[in-house]
């Protein structure tokens, strides 16, 4: 994509959520004379699932979801998957403190607060995975300080609401990591729009909604947009283009006709949160505590009782539950779903839906789910619960990918997932999970592939370097660098040391 004629602009970013602005943002950095478009359906930026309050706002870390540390069949626990996670998170950091320091943002606390991140369980068989997920993680320095509790004095300190109440006798465990994070990642978002939107050469669109998507013979892509206030629509042509359209993405994909983008399917999974209103049980509370899935259930449907900073106030959060609607996006429409199968991803879409019952049962279940039955939930963690403090608000919509397989015929991936051209002229990013947190790589990897000339030119590698110091090393592998890298993130951000 690097010799190209005369197109209206060198990049597209189509959708206005945390990843177009991670996108943006990096591509201004390493090219200020990069010409970009943003277009964006809605009337403002981060309304979908970046907005605060459609989203968990967990800096994912894997310190406290269980669902990146299975239990291998020998009993033993994986942690390479957790790995992954922390390290990415740990790029996420980085990528925010350089930003930070160029004055970018306001205050860090405005987006990103320490709030501890823990695992609680109850049971003799969920108490001992616990315990040995600990053994296994605070070998690695990247989870060195990691507590694990099992006696009542010292839960009852960390997790007051959690413990009250609750059944005498009842074998609980749960694990403590004071540097977790609660992101906003709305605020995340709308900063770095605000940024965007100052610099030379980029116009950010609102109320334009993409629908058409064509690659011409010079390699450019012609991208049909609607003016949604005045409804008229034009062309215009680019170098290279995103679509970070989150929900929307796959079928801006099935339209770019890329042969990467067949057999992907998508599979909606709605959410549901109790949102505390009483602000003397928001205070009795500070910690993201984290609960084991249900079998069956998709890994982000985990509950959670979850401290929140949003808009510089405590919240209190529990959930998700989830559910089931054929929108693509929270603003979408229903026939968004059965629009997307077509001839060469119904062979994936059977295959997944085949292979998922359990996956299927537990969305009836849940969308069943009477008021009391999800009070319930939320009872195994805060016993002395009041349905009065609590109300019912809709999440954020995620699509989760389907992918083809030659034995299957399709299964159901609960990750991210960048498909793009082998020319790297168009890139997509599908799934949702663990999403906003691995926004940073997830961009990082995406650049990679699709400037990959002139990411091998000393210029743009000594500013990868300046925006993510541990850029090409191992934070796994090194402890030393991650130690050094973890002090100076969390000194920039004001968050907590260990
Ligand atoms: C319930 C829930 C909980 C979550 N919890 C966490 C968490 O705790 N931690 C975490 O890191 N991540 C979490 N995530 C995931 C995270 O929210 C997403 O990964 C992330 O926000 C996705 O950002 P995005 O920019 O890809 O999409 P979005 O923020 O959805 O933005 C996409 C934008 O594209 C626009 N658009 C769509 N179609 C078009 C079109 N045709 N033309 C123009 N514009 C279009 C949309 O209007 C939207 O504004 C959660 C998600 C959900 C739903």
């Amino acid at each position: 994509m690097d010799q190209i004629n005369q197109p209206d602009c060198d990049v597209i970013l189509i959708g206005a959520g945390i990843m177009s602005a991670t996108l943006g943002v990096f591509l201004k950095e390493l090219d200020p004379s990069l010409k970009i478009e943003i277009y964006e359906r809605l009337d403002k930026v981060a309304a979908e699932s970046s907005d605060a309050w459609n989203n968990a706002g967990t800096g994912h870390s894997a310190l406290c979801e269980l669902n990146y540390t299975p239990e291998n069949p020998d009993g033993t626990i994986d942690i390479s998957k957790a790995l992954k996670i922390v390290e990415s998170f740990e790029v996420s950091k980085q990528f925010w403190s350089y930003l930070f320091r160029q004055g970018y943002m306001g205050s860090s606390r405005d987006f990103i607060n320490s709030v501890p991140h823990m695992s609680f369980v109850w049971g003799n068989e969920d108490v001992e995975y616990l315990r040995k997920r600990h053994d296994a993680m605070v070998k690695h320095h990247l989870f060195r300080g990691m507590e694990y509790a099992t006696d009542q004095a010292t839960l009852q300190e960390w997790i007051p609401l959690v413990m009250k109440g609750r059944t005498e006798g009842q074998k609980v465990a749960a694990t403590h990591m004071p540097i977790g994070t609660d992101v906003n990642f709305g605020v995340l978002t709308r900063t770095l729009f605000n940024h965007l939107k100052g610099l030379h050469d980029v116009d950010v669109n609102l109320k334009h909604e993409v629908h058409h998507l064509h690659r011409e013979k010079d390699s450019t892509w012609s991208v049909g947009v609607t003016d949604l206030t005045s409804g008229h629509s034009k062309n215009i042509k680019a170098r290279f283009v995103f679509i970070g359209a989150g929900g929307g993405s796959l079928p801006l994909l099935e339209k770019s006709n890329i042969h990467e983008g067949k057999g992907f399917g998508g599979f909606p999974v709605s959410g549901q949160w109790l949102i505390c209103r009483n602000k003397e049980v928001i205070e009795q509370h500070h910690a993201k505590v984290y609960g084991k899935a249900a079998v069956g259930s998709p890994p982000m449907s985990v509950p959670h009782l979850d401290t929140r900073v949003i808009d510089g106030e405590k919240a209190l959060l529990f959930g998700p539950y989830a559910g089931f609607s054929t929108r693509f996006l929270k603003e979408g429409s229903l026939m968004d779903l059965p629009l997307s199968i077509h001839f060469d991803n119904i062979v994936s879409m059977l295959g997944a839906g085949a292979h998922n019952i359990p996956l299927t049962k537990y969305l009836i279940d849940q969308v069943l789910q009477s008021p009391e039955d999800r009070f319930k939930t939320l009872l195994d963690y805060f016993p002395e619960a009041r349905t009065e403090d609590w109300e019912l608000a809709t999440a954020g919509q995620r699509v989760q990918v389907i992918k083809h397989d030659q034995k299957e015929g399709g299964f159901l991936e609960f990750g991210t997932e960048v498909v793009h051209a082998e020319d790297g002229s168009i890139a997509a990013l599908l799934g949702a999970s663990p999403g906003a947190s691995t926004s940073v790589s997830i961009m990082l990897g995406l650049i990679e592939v699709c400037f990959a000339a002139r990411v091998k030119t000393p210029e743009w590698q000594t500013k990868l370097r300046e925006m993510i110091p541990s850029y090409g090393q191992s934070l796994s592998h090194d402890e030393a660098l991650a130690a050094d890298t973890r002090r100076h993130t969390h000194e920039v951000l004001g968050l907590t040391q260990i």
